[in-house]
């Protein structure tokens, strides 16, 4: 057996240990190699329960927090999920094994064409991507079954994300409240009614308005958000 696939169980076994349940998340975990979507000196990490830099200031997240956002989703095969902050394209990947197709939007370009290629060299032909900004939604394809963002917003989600989400549609969003972030399950009960309930406390970049320019500073988030998406 490979050195990644021993590694790979661990974490699985991990996973569970933490109180992730959903065997169909768990095993799409499994069919993902993270291996492939962090810096090559960084593989060594791949299995190992922690975020970790992906360029341009952003991270890939905590395999416990891509888990439990996506158990918290309620993924269903025929569900069609709106994703803000493609990144590296992993948390994409494993939402790809389990709905039938994910919208992803990525403020930041060139994250994004990597992330496209790995969508291609793993064949999997239910994502459709954009380079915009994620905070106003992707109205050509609303509504949604489920929005799923990996980047904290400020207070609440934007109107634009609560307004293209299904009546009976599941959102999960990291939110800032006084410097802390709370991940976030929003159930829309009715057109402007929502049930809200608190996951775990965790940290995530900031969700920035607007597409970012091509040619940017590594330093770009080194403001209080600066850390990275772990619990
Ligand atoms: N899900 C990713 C995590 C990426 S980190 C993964 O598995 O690798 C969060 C991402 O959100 C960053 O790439 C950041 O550029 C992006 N982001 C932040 N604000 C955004 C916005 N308004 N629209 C689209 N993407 C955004």
């Amino acid at each position: 057996m490979s050195l990644f696939a021993t590694r790979k169980i661990r974490l699985i076994m991990h996973l569970r240990r933490l109180g992730v349940a959903d065997m169909k998340v768990l095993e799409a975990i499994e069919r993902v190699p993270r291996e492939v979507f962090v810096p090559a000196a960084m593989q060594d990490q791949a299995y190992e329960d922690m975020a970790l830099p992906i360029g341009r200031g952003q991270t890939i997240s905590q395999p416990f927090v891509v888990a439990t956002m996506t158990e918290r989703l309620e993924l269903s095969d025929r569900d069609k999920v709106l994703e803000i902050g493609t990144g590296s394209g992993y948390q994409t990947c494993v939402l790809a094994q389990l709905c039938r197709r994910v919208y992803s939007i990525e403020r930041h370009r060139p994250l994004l064409v990597q992330a496209e290629q790995m969508f291609n060299d793993l064949r999997l032909r239910n994502i459709t991507t954009i380079a915009g900004d994620g905070m106003k939604g992707w109205k050509a394809q609303a509504p949604f079954d489920k929005i799923i963002c990996t980047a904290a917003a400020r207070g609440k989600p934007p109107q634009e994300l609560l307004d293209q989400l299904k009546i009976g549609g599941i959102m999960v969003i990291p939110v800032a409240l006084d410097g802390k972030q709370v991940l976030r399950r929003y159930k829309k009960e009715g057109e402007d009614t929502f049930a809200l309930k608190d996951i775990m406390p965790v940290r995530f970049v900031p969700l920035l308005p607007d597409i970012a320019p091509d040619q940017v500073p590594e330093t770009e988030n080194t403001d209080e958000f600066m850390q990275t998406a772990m619990v």
